[in-house]
């Protein structure tokens, strides 16, 4: 059966001479894996619009749940990720969460895949800082998940503002004001401003969502705070982590 989809390829495997078997997230089947023959022939129609972060028009061949690259007209090549190392080492774990976040519900793929979408671009034209743009990305990315933390408001008194900031539960996703959270059982002391990054992120339109800044200090606990949030959450071990958190530090 032929098909179409718009896809963005977020791993990929090299087989045989010239073969290459990609695994993309597509707008109409999740997260699909494809065969595309003698794609990294550098010949081939389909070298330069099947490769890493290449987001484009797919034409697929599907039998018994295996897809076959038939043609693949690149739209999005995300070029400039090449000219920075933070830039590439975010863009390499963005690909991997949404891969091990697996989205299935409809509404789940369209949000993950312009979250995804929105972030390589803002990586590749320099547009945001990288740091910014892992945080925002992985805490939106889980919350669309099912992984969604409440931070409206303290969980026990309803507070919902303390201008000495809140404690975040990250085991539970919640927030404690300074008065509760010495009855329950906390670790991370979250200042307003992140309390407010982290809500941002969450809540806020896609269009949106990466448009703030915060200072240097703020910025460290925010990144902090929400990869810690989503290895908790997850319990998965993320191969791209470790080499991200050398060139960003
Ligand atoms: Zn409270």
């Amino acid at each position: 059966m032929q098909t179409t989809a718009m896809g963005l390829v977020l791993k990929e495997t090299k087989l045989g001479e010239a073969d290459r078997i990609i695994t993309m997230l597509t707008d109409r089947f999740g997260l699909i894996r494809a065969s595309a023959r003698g794609s990294r022939n550098l010949k081939n129609k389909l070298f330069s619009s099947t490769g890493m972060f290449c987001y484009s028009e797919f034409s697929l061949f599907t039998q018994k749940g295996n897809y076959y690259v038939d043609e693949a007209a690149l739209q999005k090549n995300f070029f400039g990720l090449r000219n920075s190392v933070e830039a590439l080492g975010v863009a390499a774990y963005i690909a991997e969460l949404v891969v091990v976040l697996e989205p299935h519900r409809p509404e789940e793929i369209q949000e993950l895949l312009r979250l995804s979408l929105n972030s390589l671009y803002l990586l590749s034209e320099g547009k945001a800082d990288p740091r910014l743009v892992k945080a925002v990305f992985e805490l939106r990315a889980v919350a669309e998940a099912g992984y969604r933390p409440d931070l409206v408001a303290c969980a026990d008194c309803s507070r919902f503002e303390d201008k000495k900031g809140f404690f975040f539960d990250n085991k539970n996703g919640r927030i404690f004001c300074e008065k509760c959270a010495a009855f329950h059982c906390h670790d991370v002391d979250t200042p307003l401003s992140v309390v407010t990054a982290m809500r941002h992120s969450i809540y806020a339109d896609l269009k949106k969502v990466f448009s703030f800044t915060l200072s240097e200090d703020a910025l460290r606990i925010f990144t902090r705070t929400t990869e810690d949030y989503v290895l908790h959450q997850l319990e998965t071990p993320l191969k791209t982590l470790d080499f991200l958190r050398t060139v960003l530090n």
